[in-house]
């Protein structure tokens, strides 16, 4: 990699918009107010981006609402070249997206460059299912009359986005959003708004019209998306996030009947049978649990590891996760960056104590780390007990958890003991009982000896608390068509 220094982090933060895209125009917010944008591995102002308002959403749905007709009407391709042009824009700044994903966000660069690319994905293979919204025709099973089925762009769509993955989190909905005909209102997280600004002007090069894309930075997430969401015009809602605020967003788009799509919470198993390949099971945990530091919906948040091998599991991962550098993002051989903030720092120290006050053992770390930033150490912990709130919680941090199992139905009755139902993980070599799992446990995704199952041509999606919906895969472009069937008498 190579280094990163001040004048490179200068000029990537001089060239960022700072502003509201609001009908294809840059502008500042109604109220004139900005926000801070912090670097949480220094706690220092980085820039001030525009901090929109009510009044500024609504111009946004406006714009959007506005463009809607002619946007639907675009050829297919035309849209798709839009989203092809875009990937490769971005495929070829990735060293400067990648950096000032960094700075705004915390992770390593070379986790950042991995998250451009994986984001830029969302378009190369949306770009490709533009021209591929089938419909139907069939001759009614009485004769008498024809059946066309037809898929059509649902309408402008809001679209709230979370800080973990500033890039991918937003081009998994705008992709498809622009592949599907569909214009929309992009609120990024006011913790990490610069990323979705830089992607909203790629799209702006590569030829997005005016009012297709519009993007509302806000400290006040509620106060401005409450009456988008209360207005008529707006037609969709997809939303990746906490599953408290989930819950309260699906009961407001109740009320004018919208069409949602939800990416919530998870709590995910990690199971290591005794027979699976340990070598390869602690590679998968490293990658389940380490990849943004453990802030990842999909991060495995407990380790349940078959009795006889649980501690050697358990020691080696600490060996690991125990040598990880630590610190800012930029510098040199730094494998794990800060936590996003204070409050989310003050959420794993609460639940490493309380699981040692219960009963577990720290194999490695256990503590946070001075200041500035707000770093936590990577930490083991063996024996926890069933009580301990971090089986229950998601942990969101560089935290494992390893609990003994005796028998197979042990481990999937306690990996479905939640209310999430997101991804689970499964590392055995006996091919009926990886199926056996599979089958059994409850969540949207299961990752069979493997630690990562993210891909832009898979589902991405969870069921119970952790949401419903599904992005990227065949399956993604779905959740902005809605479906039409004209009957034709003959
Ligand atoms: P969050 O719910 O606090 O915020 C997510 C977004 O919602 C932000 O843009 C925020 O400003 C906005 N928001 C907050 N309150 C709102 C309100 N009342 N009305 C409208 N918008 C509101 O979540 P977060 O802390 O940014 O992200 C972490 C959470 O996201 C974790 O729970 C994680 O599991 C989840 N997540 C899920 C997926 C997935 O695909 N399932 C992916 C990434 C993150």
């Amino acid at each position: 990699m190579t280094p990163v220094s001040p004048s490179d982090e200068r000029r990537v933060l001089g060239g960022v918009p700072t502003e509201l895209l609001i009908g294809g125009k840059w502008r500042p917010a109604a109220s004139g107010r900005t926000l801070a944008v912090e670097d949480p591995a220094t706690g220092q102002t980085l820039v001030e981006v525009a901090d929109g308002g009510a009044d500024d959403a609504l111009a946004a749905l406006d714009a959007a609402h506005t463009a809607q007709p002619a946007w639907a009407a675009t050829p297919p391709r035309e849209r798709g070249e839009i989203l092809r042009r875009a990937f490769e824009a971005l495929t070829a700044s990735a060293d400067d997206l990648a950096l000032l994903m960094t700075l705004e966000m915390g992770k390593p660069v070379s986790e950042s460059k991995a998250e451009i690319s994986y984001g830029a994905e969302f378009f190369r293979w949306f770009s490709e299912e533009t021209v591929r919204i089938a419909g139907g025709y069939n001759v009614a099973p009485a004769g008498g009359s024809r059946i066309i089925v037809t898929r059509q762009a649902v309408g402008p769509a809001l679209l709230i986005t979370p800080w973990n993955f500033p890039m991918a989190m937003g081009t998994r909905k705008i992709g498809p959003a622009i592949a599907a005909g569909c214009t929309m209102v992009l609120k990024p997280s006011e913790l990490t708004p610069l990323s979705s600004l830089a992607l909203a002007q790629v799209l702006i090069d590569a030829g997005l019209p005016p009012g297709v894309l519009n993007v509302v930075n806000t400290t006040d997430a509620g106060g401005t998306t409450g009456p988008v969401i209360a207005d008529p015009r707006l037609r969709k809602l997809s939303f990746t996030g906490s599953t408290a605020v989930g819950k309260s967003l699906i009961r407001a788009a109740s009320d004018q009947v919208l069409r949602v799509s939800m990416e919530l919470g998870g709590n995910a198993p990690f199971l290591v049978f005794a027979d699976a390949d340990l070598d390869a099971a602690l590679d998968g945990a490293m990658l389940a649990k380490m990849r943004n530091g453990g802030q990842a919906c999909t991060s495995a948040n407990r380790f349940y590891v078959q009795r006889d091998i649980a501690e050697e599991f358990a020691s080696r991962l600490a060996e690991r996760m125990g040598a990880l550098k630590v610190g800012r993002g930029t510098d040199e051989g730094v494998l794990v960056g800060p936590l996003i903030n204070d409050r989310q720092r003050a959420k794993v120290v609460h639940l490493v104590d309380d699981a040692v006050a219960k009963g577990a053992r720290a194999l490695c770390g256990g503590a946070a780390l001075e200041g500035p930033g707000h770093f936590y150490q990577p930490t083991v912990l063996l024996s926890v007990p069933a009580e301990a709130d971090l089986l229950k919680e998601e942990i969101f941090g560089p935290v494992a958890p390893v609990v003994a199992f005796d028998h197979e139905d042990d481990a999937v009755r306690a990996a479905n003991a939640t209310e999430y139902g997101l991804v689970a993980y499964v590392y055995t070599r006996d091919l009926d009982r990886a199926l056996r799992s599979a089958e059994g446990i409850k969540a949207g995704m299961v990752g069979l000896n493997q630690g990562v199952v993210s891909n832009p041509a898979a589902p991405f999606g969870g069921v119970k608390s952790s949401g419903f919906g599904r992005e990227g895969g065949r399956e993604g472009i779905d959740e902005y068509l809605d479906v039409k069937y004209v009957a034709i008498k003959t």
